[in-house]
């Protein structure tokens, strides 16, 4: 496995610590500069088995601590953070949407999406970033996401990341927000209020968001302040998120 990331505190993920003394063995002790907690280095358990990992894959989709799962799972949170970075790095950019298997398809069934802004903190409350969302409204899959701040480029960056065949073919639903006007061509484009109804689906969803991923709503560790670890937080719940999609439209 890679080591992405540094030798940190147990307590709060930071890579800021000093050499502190020793202990009564005589090992080096060290104290984190962020929180204060002392601590020393141990050597890491040589395997964590496949169905721990699973475990662990699955407790990262549920509202738990981070040093909450270090405890369950008997883990330590150097090696949780190391493999929270993997498994981010590994998410697919098509972000498990659905393809769009044949013309017929797209012809049957018209194309129609939502998209919408949510805000979210990362770390503090002077880091508002917004993360713009577009979603298929039949398959309720989340085809693009963009996280940044409320301007027409973040718009464009989100309208770049929505896969081409909706692009070409599919109408746009969103709130007034004058951002989108000019990046969704017009023809495609109807701008409706919050009370039409027409956004309504997004806006459960990311309600769904702001429970499941604990860190748009917190900022315990450093590792979550940085900002492309909350994207990654994002993405990896989007990916499980259509994934589920794809199993109810199978099994229905
Ligand atoms: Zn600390």
């Amino acid at each position: 496995m890679a080591m992405i990331v540094r030798d940190c505190c147990p307590e709060c993920g930071s890579t800021h610590y000093k050499k502190n003394g020793h202990i009564h063995n005589g090992k080096q002790n060290y104290q984190c500069k962020e929180c204060g907690r002392e601590f020393v280095l141990n050597p890491e358990p040589v395997t964590i088995s496949a169905e721990k990992r699973e475990l662990i894959k699955k407790l990262l989709l549920e509202r738990v601590p981070l040093r909450g799962i270090c405890r369950v799972v008997g883990i330590s949170l150097k090696w949780l953070l190391e493999f929270i970075t993997e498994t981010y790095n590994q998410l697919p950019d098509h972000l498990n949407v659905r393809a769009i298997e044949n013309e017929k398809d797209v012809i049957i069934q018209r194309l129609e999406c939502e998209a919408d802004e949510l805000w979210s903190f990362v770390g503090n409350k002077n880091n508002k970033q917004w993360v713009w969302l577009a979603m298929d409204v039949h398959t309720r899959q989340i085809i693009a996401f963009h996280v940044g701040d409320r301007s027409k480029k973040s718009a464009q960056q989100l309208w770049k990341n929505i896969p081409e065949t909706y692009r070409q073919r599919a109408t746009f639903y969103t709130d007034q927000y004058e951002s989108y006007a000019g990046v969704i061509p017009a023809k495609q484009h109807r701008a409706v209020s919050k009370e039409s109804g027409k956004v309504n689906h997004l806006e459960r969803f990311n309600g769904t968001l702001r429970q499941r991923v604990s860190r748009l709503v917190r900022k315990a560790l450093s590792f979550s302040k940085q900002l492309k670890n909350h994207i990654g937080a994002i993405k990896y719940f989007i990916c499980y998120y259509n994934l589920t999609k794809t199993q109810e439209a199978l099994h229905s």
